[in-house]
């Protein structure tokens, strides 16, 4: 029997998910349980969105949850490289086999082409989609095309009728239309493959025999799927796991709950306790008990326990839980420890203590100063943000402006976030001293404090976004259609760079 391997494979566009730890944490488990290998690729084929401080925050946020895997780019591994910006040359040889066997095409259609064919297939109400006219062309025409160097891509071909039907591991039977599947582009104009084909070219590379990902992957395994039949390959077996939901069912998101492991990290969560609670997310012991060890749950997992109602992370049950972790599994010694590390940083108090000297007259001074450093939410009310020019929507749109700006930036140097905010008083209009009191409010919970652009970069992003979202629910919270109307000013000021904004 083929060797259980599983992978995490995480894309480095963003900050560390919870999402991404939930299902390491299932595929890490799973592979355990049956003596075999976990795995973790980094999935960079996003040339644009990806980058190496998000690659980097990933690893690290699940080596502080423990959840440590075989193989990876950190440490190598028989099937390495485990990044896919370094594995192009085994695309492009596989590549080359589909186009032999015409189960892949190249389209040379024009952006414009594919914008009019979207419009008319919108107006007639039908499947939105690539229709195939590149199919028809010649092997002499495609010849000529590629001697004149024209720019295109590479499709797959779909079934034009009938089903795709396959076997989900939590879900049975799953059918999907092929006609509801497009032409997938496998290769871009770049000559850089997408997700889609290097996701399969990998996991069959890297032997990975189950496939655990979210639900939201569903709709791809068709193509998926056809890709290893194209390929004469072995799939793999798939299983969907539910996805994390607020508490309002809605899909897990940043406007609701705070969806980066670094913020858990910084308020002061244990990493035991957040792995437990991920671990209840649609999954029970057999002996119903809520609080368990990583080791306890690998030992009795069974992935037929999983059951598919929407998980909800519930920020409040897990500050119960990691309460009953810091009572019950932490003597005073440890506690002691433990806090002062999470606290006392060298490298943090390293930057807060200049900018506390140039304040304080003793020693007493420096706890009311210096207590946000080491808080979560401040104690505020709208009452603080009154100010002589700033309305509470002028406050609300201006934390919101602040915090895309912030959540676009590469780097968080007090000097990156300064600009930042210099940049947006500038298109604003608005005097920096007037855009920055919302924040300083926001940030340090008083009118005045240390500087706020050093706290913010002393704070770090995850702590800053969460203090900025809650002035914005103290402030009266922003409806979808201020968000809407907010987000076009925003664009039509010219701040909002190709990276998305996260109004999710
Ligand atoms: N790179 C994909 C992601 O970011 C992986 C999806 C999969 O597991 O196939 O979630």
């Amino acid at each position: 029997m083929q060797k259980v391997r599983t992978r995490i494979a995480p894309s480095p566009t963003g900050d560390p998910h919870v999402g991404t730890a939930y299902i390491a944490l299932f595929n890490r488990c799973f592979a355990q349980q049956h003596g075999g290998e976990f795995i973790l690729r980094i999935e960079d084929t996003d040339q644009v969105r990806s980058s190496a401080k998000s690659e980097q925050d990933i690893l690290n946020a699940l080596k502080w949850l423990g959840l440590s895997w075989s193989e990876g780019p950190d440490i190598g591994g028989e099937f390495a490289p485990y990044r896919q910006s370094e594995r192009s040359a085994l695309y492009s040889a596989e590549i080359l086999k589909l186009l032999e066997s015409q189960h892949a095409f190249r389209c040379f259609c024009t952006a414009e082409r594919l914008q009019d064919l979207r419009v008319k297939q919108m107006g007639e109400k039908s499947t939105i989609g690539y229709d195939g006219h590149c199919l028809q062309l010649s092997a002499e025409e495609v010849a000529n095309k590629i001697s004149r160097g024209e720019e295109h891509v590479i499709r797959m071909r779909i079934p034009e009728a009938g089903d795709c039907v396959f076997n989900d591991l939590l879900r049975g039977e799953i059918r999907i239309a092929w006609q509801q599947i497009d032409m997938q582009i496998l290769i871009k104009s770049d000559g850089l493959p997408t997700y889609h084909f290097a996701n399969v070219v990998d996991d069959h590379h890297m032997r990975i025999s189950h496939v655990i990902r979210g639900e939201e992957w569903i709709n791809s395994t068709p193509k998926h799927l056809l890709l290893y039949q194209y390929f004469g390959w072995e799939p793999p077996v798939y299983c969907h796991m539910p996805l994390l939901r607020n508490t309002d069912k809605s899909k897990l998101s940043k406007r609701k709950n705070p969806t980066s492991i670094g913020y858990y990290r910084d308020m002061g969560y244990l990493p035991e306790a957040v792995v437990n609670y991920l671990g209840m997310m649609g999954w029970t012991m057999p002996d119903g008990q809520e609080k368990f060890t990583l080791k306890e749950m690998t030992a009795s997992f069974d992935l037929s326990r999983v059951s598919l109602g929407g998980p909800v992370f519930d920020v409040t049950k897990l500050d119960w839980l990691n309460g009953k972790y810091i009572r019950e599994n932490l003597n005073d010694e440890q506690f002691a420890n433990l806090f002062a590390e999470w606290a006392f940083k060298p490298e943090k108090v390293a930057r807060i203590i200049p900018l506390l000297k140039e304040r304080v007259e003793r020693f007493t001074d420096v706890a009311p100063l210096a207590a946000f450093f080491f808080a979560g939410l401040p104690e505020i009310d709208a009452t603080r943000f009154e100010h002589k020019k700033l309305s509470q929507e002028d406050s609300r749109k201006i934390l919101q402006f602040i915090l895309w700006q912030l959540e676009q930036l590469r780097g968080f140097d007090r000097d990156d976030i300064e600009a930042a905010c210099l940049g947006l008083a500038e298109t604003l209009n608005t005097k920096i001293r007037d855009l920055l009191f919302p924040l300083f409010v926001a940030i340090s919970g008083k009118s005045t404090s240390t500087s706020v652009i050093d706290s913010i970069s002393i704070l770090g992003l995850d702590i800053t976004r969460a203090r900025i979202r809650y002035a914005i629910s103290v402030l009266g919270g922003i409806s979808n259609k201020e968000a809407k109307a907010f987000e076009k000013e925003f664009r039509e000021l010219g701040q909002a760079s190709d990276k998305q904004l996260t109004n999710d």
